[in-house]
C-alpha cells in the first residue's frame, strides 16, 4: 500500500503530521512518501503541481493531502496558484466524485448554529461532481488579465458544460452509495433555469430507472440551500454538479459546527483517490498549533476504507476520535465551557492513545 503524502500550506504540515502519526499508531505496512505541492511547490520548484509530485501520486494507491492556499499568492497568474494544484491532481488521476460526509457528533450538538433538534444524529453525504460544469468551460477570458484581473475590459464569462457520461458516472455513484445507507437520492440542480441541468436531471431519471429500489428526488438548488439549514435530516445522499457542490458541502459542513472536523475523499474509477479535509489551509491560525487535526484523521480513515481495503482499521481510527471527544477533549474550533481545549499535537497524542489502547485491549 503506497501512499503519497502531500501537507501542502499553512495548517496543511501540521494536520497531516498528526494524521500520520495516527496511521502509524495502527500497526500496517504502509509505504509512505511525501513531496511539496501549491504555496510551498511554488516556492521550491515555481510550479504549485511539479512533475515529480504528479508521478508520485500517480503511482501511489491513495493521496492524503492537507490543505493549499495563502492570500500572498492572489496576484499570481491563475494556473501557477496553490489552489491550481488540487484541479491538476483531480484531472490528472481522473477523480470524479468527491464525497463529503456532514456528521454532527453527538458531543458537538452544541458547536452548531442551529438548535440541537435540527442536528442531533445528523448524517448526511453529499456527492459533489468534480470533472465538469463551469469550472472546466472555455474560455474563461485568460487573454486579458493582467495579474488575474480584468482592467477595463467589458466582459468576462465561463462556460457551464456536462457529458452524458460524465452524469452518468456520477449518478450510479450517488445510486450505490445510498444502497449502502437509507436508500435515497436528491439531485439537485437547476433545471429550470439553466439547459446544462435540465440535461442533468433528464440522465440522473434515467439512471435511477435501474436502482428501482432507491428513491430519488430532485431539488433546486436555491431550495436545496434553503432546506439544508430549515430541515437538514431530511437528506441522506445528495448528488449534485461542481459548483453547486462546491457551495453546498461547504454549507451542510457547517451545519456541524466546525469545519475542522470534516474530511473528504476524491475517487476514480479504480477506486485511487485523493483524501483530504474540507477546509483550507487557514493562514490566519498557521504555525500556531492550534488547528483542528481530526478532519484529517478522518480523512485518514476513508483513505482506509476506500482506497485501501482495511475497513477495520478505519472504524478503528472514527471510534478513536469519538472516544477522545467523549473525553472532553477539544481544539479551539469546537471548543466550548465544560471542555479542555487543546493544541493540534495533543489532540493527535489523544487520538493515537485511544488507538493504541484499543489494540492492547483487543
Ligand atoms: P479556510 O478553510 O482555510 O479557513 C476558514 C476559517 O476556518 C478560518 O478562520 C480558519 O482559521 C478556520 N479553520 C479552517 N480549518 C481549521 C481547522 N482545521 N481547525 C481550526 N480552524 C480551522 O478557508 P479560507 O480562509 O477561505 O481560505 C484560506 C486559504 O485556503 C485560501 O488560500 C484558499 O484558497 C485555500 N483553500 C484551500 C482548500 C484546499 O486546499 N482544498 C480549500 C479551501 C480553501
Amino acid at each position: 500500500m503506497k501512499i503519497a503524502v502531500l501537507p501542502g500550506d499553512g495548517i496543511g504540515t501540521e494536520i497531516v503530521a498528526e494524521a500520520i502519526r495516527v496511521l502509524d499508531a495502527l500497526d500496517l505496512q504502509f509505504e509512505m512518501e511525501t513531496a511539496l505541492v501549491g504555496g510551498a511547490a511554488y516556492e521550491a520548484h515555481g510550479h504549485p503541481l511539479p512533475e515529480a509530485t504528479l508521478k508520485l501520486a500517480k503511482e501511489s494507491d491513495a493521496v492524503l493531502f492537507g490543505a493549499v492556499g495563502d492570500w500572498k499568492y492572489d496576484k499570481l497568474d491563475r494556473p501557477l496558484r496553490p489552489e491550481q494544484a488540487i484541479l491538476g491532481l483531480r484531472k490528472n488521476l481522473g477523480l470524479f466524485a468527491n464525497f463529503r460526509p456532514a456528521i454532527c457528533y453527538e458531543q458537538l450538538v452544541g458547536a452548531s448554529s442551529l438548535k440541537p433538534e435540527l442536528i442531533s444524529g445528523l448524517d448526511i453525504l453529499i456527492i459533489r461532481e468534480l470533472t465538469g460544469d463551469i469550472y472546466f468551460g472555455q474560455p474563461r477570458g485568460r487573454r486579458t488579465a493582467v495579474d488575474g484581473h480584468f482592467p477595463g475590459a467589458e466582459e468576462a464569462f465561463d462556460t457551464m458544460r456536462y457529458s452524458r457520461p460524465e452524469v452518468e458516472r456520477i449518478a450510479h455513484v450517488a445510486f450505490q452509495a445510498a444502497r449502502k445507507r437509507s436508500k435515497r437520492v436528491t439531485s439537485v440542480d437547476k433545471a429550470n433555469v439553466l439547459e446544462t441541468f435540465q440535461f442533468w436531471k433528464d440522465i440522473v431519471t434515467e439512471v435511477g430507472k435501474e436502482y428501482p429500489d432507491v428513491e430519488l428526488d430532485h431539488m433546486y438548488v436555491d431550495n436545496a440551500a434553503m432546506q439544508l439549514v430549515k430541515a437538514p435530516k431530511k437528506f441522506d445522499v445528495v448528488v449534485t454538479g461542481n459548483m453547486f457542490g462546491d457551495i453546498l458541502s461547504d454549507e451542510a459542513a457547517m451545519l456541524t459546527g466546525s469545519i475542522g472536523m470534516l474530511p473528504s475523499a476524491s475517487l476514480n474509477s479504480s477506486n485511487q483517490g485523493l483524501y483530504e479535509p474540507s477546509h483550507g489551509s487557514a493562514p490566519d491560525i498557521a504555525g500556531q498549533g492550534v488547528a483542528n487535526p481530526l478532519a484529517t484523521i478522518l480523512s485518514a480513515a476513508m483513505m482506509l476504507r476506500f482506497s485501501l481495503n482495511q475497513p477495520e482499521a478505519a472504524d478503528r481510527i472514527e471510534s478513536a476520535v469519538k472516544s477522545v471527544l467523549a473525553s472532553g477533549l477539544r481544539t479551539g474550533d469546537i471548543w466550548s465551557e465544560g471542555t479542555k481545549r487543546v493544541g493540534t499535537r495533543e489532540m493527535g497524542d489523544a487520538v493515537v492513545a485511544a488507538i493504541t489502547k484499543k489494540t492492547i485491549t483487543g
